[in-house]
């Protein structure tokens, strides 16, 4: 079963939108778990303390590389493999491939940063993978850790409707979703493109690939090229 534990200053922030719809039923049957630990359980000052100010100066306060460590050998036993992961902007950006293989694990441990991180020792002495949920700044981890979480537990075994909606669905493929349409068959004078109202399974299953490919092309020029690269032959559009 796949175990989230997730290091926070704010655990009352989970599972909050994790609790309901898909995720929050797989959870409740307990297709996974969800631990979340109060990183300030481990400080053992009077103020319970769990950072600092950066050295060499500058605004803000870093995480405690002691509180961190702390937090994180409680709950993490040396023999447990699961990946240490921590939510940060400097991070590699997470993408499905990545969800993916998380999601055939066992787990993650999730560390949450505050106010400007955490210190730099800590990453590297407990070996934290350095997860960006896009090239922005949150206020704080929690968001992203759940962001994370969600993208892996709908992949999880018996936890999506339908098994097969997860094969076509954007970058499972390398390739963004071609368009969805549904009832009514004429809406505000729009009508669903015919090819989808023939029964021709064979022409239909086409006709997305082409959308998907164009709408790739166009959308995401990243995407395209490696998919290019990788699935056409040299020069073919
Ligand atoms: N000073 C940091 C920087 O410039 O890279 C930003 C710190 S941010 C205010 C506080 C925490 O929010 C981070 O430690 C991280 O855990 C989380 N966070 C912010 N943006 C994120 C993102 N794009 N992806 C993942 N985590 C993020």
């Amino acid at each position: 079963m796949f175990r989230a534990t997730v290091l926070t200053l704010y655990p009352e922030m989970f599972p909050g939108p994790l609790g309901a719809s898909l995720a929050g039923r797989a959870l409740e049957r307990g297709a996974w778990s969800l631990e979340a630990r109060n990183i300030r359980d481990v400080a053992t000052d009077r103020h319970r303390t769990v950072d600092d100010t950066p050295a060499g100066g500058g605004a803000g306060m870093v995480l405690k590389p002691d509180i961190v460590a702390a937090a994180i050998d409680a709950a993490c036993p040396a023999d447990d493999t699961r990946p240490r992961l921590l939510m940060s902007p400097r991070g590699k950006p997470l993408d499905q491939t990545r969800v993916r293989a998380l999601s055939a694990g066992d787990g993650a441990l999730i560390l949450c940063g505050r106010f400007e991180g955490v210190d730099e020792r800590v990453v590297e002495a407990r070996g934290l993978e350095e997860v960006s949920i896009g090239d922005y700044v949150l206020s704080g981890g929690e968001l992203a850790a759940m962001v994370l979480i969600d993208a892996i537990v709908r992949l999880l075994p018996g936890v999506m409707g339908n098994a097969e909606s997860g094969d076509t669905e954007s970058f499972e493929t390398g390739l963004l979703e071609h368009p969805h349409y549904t009832r009514p068959q004429e809406w505000e004078g729009h009508a669903i493109p015919e090819i989808l109202l023939s029964g021709d399974h064979g022409r239909i299953a086409k006709w997305r690939l082409e959308q998907a490919r164009d709408l790739t092309r166009r959308r995401r020029p990243d995407l395209w090229e490696a998919y290019r690269a990788q699935h056409l032959e040299k020069g073919k559009p």
